[in-house]
């Protein structure tokens, strides 16, 4: 079967990992049955300074066709992030409706978490945040600016549809996992209209998961646990801001910036969904070869379980948590010597077998 991707290497560093996950996936579409075919768009910062926009005002719809988007980062200095934002990430999220932000949470073999005495065993879990409305929505403005009584109000917007979706997809996933736990981010004690009706769509929804055990919890609290019970965690659900910042803080336990992977997904076969490794462009270690990988192969990782490729997928990540875990062959950000492709040639020929 042949996989459409449309490739978005953006800036950066972007430009250095991407060309490595298609590597990956052109090592792998030598296999019978499976073949991708690439696009390349140069929607980025650069195009931004050429055109005056991030993409094309028909960008859009030269994505649409694709099963996938793979994206290496955007953002420039002297690009105000609003503009990569709002002219580039955000309308593809919202356009192909991509609802789920999932980040695995897993130390690989041979890291180290910043969490001390805590090993792989302890730290496997998955934050899945509602990527398409709540807490950010445009609705709201100030009142009396410049005057002692100035306030603004910002609006959350938690709708029965757009909750219901996302824990749905929270719900399967848990119920896909051995465990079989979903803990849930709220702050019903505190937020008196929005997260009670939040909690109200999971108590609705738990008895249609029978197998599933329910854990509610405050995301003050849920966010310390993230720090002092790692291992209590399976499958973790927030909305857009809670959920924004507990996939900030679990990654950061698990080997940091170089190594977390990310998906945007919508679950219809209709639309693309957009992969894209956790880390921005880092521009202050932009093209000296030494950019760690491990995000965006683990990103290619979750892309390939997307397009249902199972086997494709845990071959790559078998290939890299074997180079993770020898701990011969790392990039400096974990402590080793080696460059972003001296990396990707190691997992590569571990691959290849
Ligand atoms: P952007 O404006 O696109 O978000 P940024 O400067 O904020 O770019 P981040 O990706 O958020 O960059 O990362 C912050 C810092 O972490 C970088 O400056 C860089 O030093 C480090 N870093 C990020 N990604 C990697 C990576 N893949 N390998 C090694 N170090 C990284
Ligand atoms: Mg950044």
């Amino acid at each position: 079967m042949t996989h459409r991707i449309a490739l978005i290497p953006g800036d950066g560093i972007g430009q250095e990992v991407t060309p490595i996950g298609v590597r990956c996936l052109e090592a792998l579409g030598k296999r019978p049955g499976l073949d991708f075919a690439f696009t390349e768009f140069p929607y980025s910062c650069e195009y931004y300074a050429e055109h005056g926009a991030m993409m094309p005002e028909d960008g859009i719809e030269h994505l649409r066709p694709h099963d996938a988007i793979l994206l290496g980062a955007v953002g420039y200095p002297g690009v105000p992030d609003h503009v990569s934002l709002w002219g580039l990430l955000l309308p593809i999220r919202r356009e192909f409706q991509q609802y789920v932000n999932l980040r695995p949470v897993r130390l690989l073999r041979g890291l180290t978490s910043a969490l001390r005495n805590r090993g792989p065993e302890d730290i496997n879990y998955l934050v899945v945040r509602e990527n398409n409305e709540g807490e950010y929505s445009e609705i709201g403005g100030r009142l009396y600016d410049g005057l002692p009584e100035a306030m603004a109000v910002q609006a959350t917007v938690i709708t029965r549809k757009g909750s219901e979706r996302i824990l749905d997809y929270a719900f399967r996933l848990a119920q896909s996992r051995s465990r079989k736990r979903l803990a849930y981010a709220t702050k019903s004690n505190g937020i008196k209209h929005t997260m009670p009706f939040w909690d109200e769509q999971v108590a609705a929804m738990a008895p249609n998961w029978p197998d599933v055990q329910v854990d509610g919890y405050h995301v003050d609290i849920l966010a310390a646990n993230f720090v002092t019970h790692p291992d209590w965690f399976d499958v973790v659900v927030g909305t857009n801001l809670f959920g924004d910042i507990l996939s900030d803080l679990g990654p950061a336990t698990a080997g940091g910036i170089g190594v977390a992977p990310s998906a945007n997904i919508n679950p219809s076969p209709d639309m693309p969904s957009m992969f894209e490794p956790v880390h921005g462009s880092a521009p202050d270690i932009a093209g000296q070869d030494i950019a760690n990988p491990i995000a965006m192969i683990w990103t290619v990782v979750m892309m390939l379980e997307d397009l249902g490729e199972q086997e494709a997928a845990d071959d790559l990540m078998g290939a890299l948590e074997t180079v993770t875990g020898e701990g011969r062959v790392l990039t400096r950000d974990l402590g080793g010597q080696a460059g972003t492709r001296e990396f990707a040639d190691r997992v590569l020929a571990e691959l290849r077998g």
